[in-house]
């Protein structure tokens, strides 16, 4: 019997897990698999707010992908989806085109702009290391041209959050260590600076612990960070961004917009031909597109729902590796024809958002955390899921071990 072609879109947190478990379950004479990515590298989507506000190394946050497959298994294309024909079992890439026996789409989300004007062509946001380094660079190109002007914008200084959800709220943390440096580096008095954050929402992270969120809000505005809730941006401009409270409309005037209001599914995904929610697929329980036997979609591109709050999962990377496990035992039974396929079950240990690299809050296993506990579980958790794609020896290389 010929051997089964598997073919994997995307090397995320999604992608590379089901690869590197595919790879351990799999002997090379029992399927062909191809992992295609549209960089020769992965990058840590969870530390792209470090990236974006210039605390971190950009190189920390990425690793080679050659590095983690095991090439006598795997097939490693770099080349970028750009259709996925489910009539012919056919992805065209810009360069070529694939056929498959079975599929897994782990190409993740876009930013959801919900066709507010303007802000894809004026906002910033920060989605891969592209984006981050567009952030980085731009930040720190307002503090040298400011440091120089004649008459010094006050729109140059200031930068607009929009969204409080976890990415805002990280990001600030971020942006609030590495102002200071900026200030000292352009000699920038620091009293110039602005930083605002918009959220729709009565609340800045909606739905999370009342007081742990008011301790990561304390702590932000201590450090010059403005909240305006239960506003919401209107449009965004080449001047700044329109917001809305109740009937009121106020202009902010800033040259720093960075859009960080939540995220759909891919747009290839909608192209497809299936039903989708925010670009997102109402996958089934083994996590198989509905109708479609040999179409896996995981990660941010599928939306399951939680039985126990009536709500889908919110899309993360703790739930896309563990969505990758399970999609990679099915595949191999389905290799095997040995059946029964597994239901997926999400096992979600708790979320932790960062306040800079020394700060944050969190809910693990239950227990509320906030301060250096959670700063300090918050590693934890980046390291681990270095741990489970790359072992020991890419948490040794990539690590974050400072922990004060
Ligand atoms: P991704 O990790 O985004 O991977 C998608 C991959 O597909 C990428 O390698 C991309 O290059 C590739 N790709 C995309 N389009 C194409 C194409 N057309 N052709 C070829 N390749 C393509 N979640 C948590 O659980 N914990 C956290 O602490 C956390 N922190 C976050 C911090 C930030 C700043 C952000 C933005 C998100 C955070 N999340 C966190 C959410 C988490 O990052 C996502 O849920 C997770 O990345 C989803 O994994 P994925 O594999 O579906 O997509
Ligand atoms: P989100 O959907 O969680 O939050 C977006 C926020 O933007 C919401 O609070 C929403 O009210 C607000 N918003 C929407 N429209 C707005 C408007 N017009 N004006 C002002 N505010 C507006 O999105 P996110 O923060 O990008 O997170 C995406 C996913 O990634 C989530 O599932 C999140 O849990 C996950 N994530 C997790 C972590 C972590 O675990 N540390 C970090 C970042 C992201």
């Amino acid at each position: 019997m010929a051997k089964k072609k598997i073919v994997i879109l995307g090397a995320g947190y999604a992608g590379l897990t089901t690869i590197v478990r595919l790879q351990k379950l799999l002997g090379a004479n029992e399927a062909d698999i191809v992992l295609v990515n549209k960089n020769d590298y992965h990058y840590e989507t969870t530390w792209l707010h470090e990236a974006s506000a210039g605390t971190i190394d950009p190189n920390r946050v990425c690793y080679q992908i050659d590095n983690i497959i095991d090439s006598n298994k795997v097939q490693f294309v770099q080349d970028t989806v750009v259709e996925i024909d489910k009539e012919n079992k056919k992805v065209i890439l810009e360069n070529g085109e694939l056929t498959y026996d079975y599929l897994v789409i782990g190409i993740g989300a876009v930013p959801e702009t919900f066709g507010i004007q303007g802000l894809a062509e004026h906002a910033f946001t920060i989605t891969n290391m592209h984006t981050a380094g567009k952030i980085r660079e731009h930040i720190e190109e307002q503090f040298a041209i400011y440091s120089k002007e004649a008459e010094p914008k006050a729109e140059r200084l200031t930068f607009v959050v929009g969204g409080a959800g976890f990415t805002g709220v990280e990001f600030l943390g971020e942006l609030v260590q590495r102002v200071p440096e900026l200030c000292k580096k352009y000699n920038v008095n620091i009293q110039n600076v602005k930083i605002i954050c918009v959220e729709a929402a009565p609340t800045v992270l909606p739905g999370f612990d009342k007081d742990l969120v008011d301790y990561a809000v304390s702590k932000l505005e201590k450090k010059g960070v403005e909240f305006k809730i239960q506003t919401a941006i209107t449009e965004c401009t080449p001047e700044g961004i329109l917001v809305k409270k109740g009937d009121e409309i106020e202009e902010i005037k800033s040259l720093t917009v960075i859009w960080a209001a939540g995220v759909r599914g891919n747009p290839i995904v909608e192209n497809m031909g299936i039903e989708t929610m925010r670009g997102r697929v109402k996958v089934n329980l083994d996590l198989r597109v509905p109708g479609e036997e040999n179409i896996f979609i995981i990660g941010d591109g599928s939306l399951m729902i939680d039985e126990a709050v009536n709500r889908p999962y919110p899309p993360t990377a703790q739930i896309a590796m563990q969505q990758a496990v399970t999609c990679a035992k099915n595949i191999t039974a389905l290799v095997r024809d040995q059946g029964q396929l597994e239901n997926f079950k999400a096992d979600i240990k708790g979320m932790v958002c960062s306040l800079g690299h020394n700060d944050a809050i969190g809910l693990v296993f239950g227990k509320r955390l906030k301060g250096t506990p959670a700063a300090f579980m918050k590693k934890v958790i980046d390291n681990r899921s270095l741990f489970i794609v790359g072992g020991p020896g890419l948490v040794m290389k990539k690590g974050k071990f400072k922990f004060l």
